[in-house]
């Protein structure tokens, strides 16, 4: 109820002030800062420029956008609502969405499903209504998440499930997503110098107004107050999946919401974080989900076979972190570290 409420006063804060009330000084300049609770996650937008308000506004606006297209949970939403019915035409966005991760699933061998949504039901995240699935009820719908019996049109923009029961999650990508989007809004306004957090998803452009790299703290997944890792970066997407971020238990055992979708149990391997340095959002949170289902040597050859697109910073669960060789220079960390060459 105490969470309840607090949300409920985070989302009045906003819905009154706008995004451009509340300004923050950074060192000579002054900057603006907007929060919003979108998603079902917190998110933090800042930028620095002379229409950085016009800016944080649109920003805002395109996030509960997105949010109210793409939500599995709001009945009303466009994928909600071609999820019940199988088929439809989509907007641009969902339309987009779903390519980039149909491409994805192929690349990523399907460790990435955008079809995952009958399992993520069957445990009950959706609706917080937890549950260890039968084997036989995981049996019967692992054939719903093949992506070959999604058939999309591309002059129509529209798709139709060829099995009844199939659904689409775009969990896995959609704050990658939007955070390309809000880098979009930055720059068409001028902007050269911006960061956004979105659930713990940062984003930056450009460097920081004084012209030093952003710091960018990198979330324990063991939790306590520490950092698994510093990356001083610009112009990059910081992304990273763990079983830490959603997951309930039962009877001592701990079920995640990153699902494998060989298995259709939550992915069980050496790792207990992967972070992806990107420029590209949408790519980075994909690949997130995906090297985490992948497990620490498969996610060793996709970077190694695919190091042009993205740089990997991986914790396991005996706190050894592996960091690809092209941010090792950018990258701290007081953990045993391990760098992975190309
Ligand atoms: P992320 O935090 O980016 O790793 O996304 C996790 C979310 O992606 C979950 O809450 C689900 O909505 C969705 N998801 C879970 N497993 C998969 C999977 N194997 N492929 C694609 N999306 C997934
Ligand atoms: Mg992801």
């Amino acid at each position: 109820m105490k969470l309840r409420l607090g949300l409920l006063w985070i989302l009045i804060a906003c819905i009154c002030s706008g995004c451009s009330d509340e300004k923050v000084q950074q060192n000579d300049t002054s900057s603006s800062t907007c929060e919003v609770f979108a998603m079902d996650t917190y998110m933090t937008l800042t930028a620095d420029g002379e229409n950085v308000d016009k800016a944080l506004n649109e920003a805002k606006a395109r996030i509960e956008e997105l949010d109210n297209i793409l939500s599995t949970g709001n009945e009303e939403s466009e994928i909600a609502l071609l999820n019940k019915t199988g088929s439809g035409e989509l907007s641009e966005d969902s339309f987009y969405l779903l390519e980039k991760s149909l491409e994805i699933s192929d690349k990523t061998d399907g460790a990435f499903l955008p079809t995952i949504y009958p399992l993520m039901e069957a445990w009950g995240f959706p609706t917080k209504e937890f549950n260890v699935p039968e084997e036989s009820t995981i049996e019967s719908l692992l054939p719903l998440l093949d992506v070959g019996q999604v058939e999309i049109d591309s002059d129509k923009k529209s798709v139709s499930f060829k099995k009844a029961g199939m659904k689409l999650d775009f969990g896995g990508i959609a704050k990658g997503y939007t955070s390309d989007e809000i880098m979009k809004i930055f720059k068409e306004n001028g902007i050269e110098s911006g960061i956004v957090n979105l659930g713990g998803n940062v984003h930056t452009l450009g460097t920081k107004a004084d012209g030093s790299l952003w710091k960018v703290g990198i979330q324990n997944p063991s939790g306590g107050e520490d950092y698994l890792g510093v990356l001083e970066i610009a112009d990059k997407a910081v992304i990273t999946s763990g079983g830490y971020e959603r997951y309930f238990e039962e009877d001592g055992i701990i079920y995640h919401h990153i699902i494998d979708p060989d298995t259709g149990f939550p992915a069980d391997n050496e790792l207990q974080s992967v972070t992806i340095v990107s420029d590209n959002g949408l790519l980075a949170d994909g690949l997130s989900t995906a090297l985490f289902v992948m497990g620490l040597d498969k996610a060793i050859d996709f970077w190694r076979n695919n190091n042009t697109e993205f740089d990997v910073i991986m914790m396991t669960k005996d706190n050894v972190v592996y960091v690809s060789e092209g941010i090792s220079d950018s990258f701290s960390t007081s953990y045993d570290m391990k760098l992975i060459e190309r």
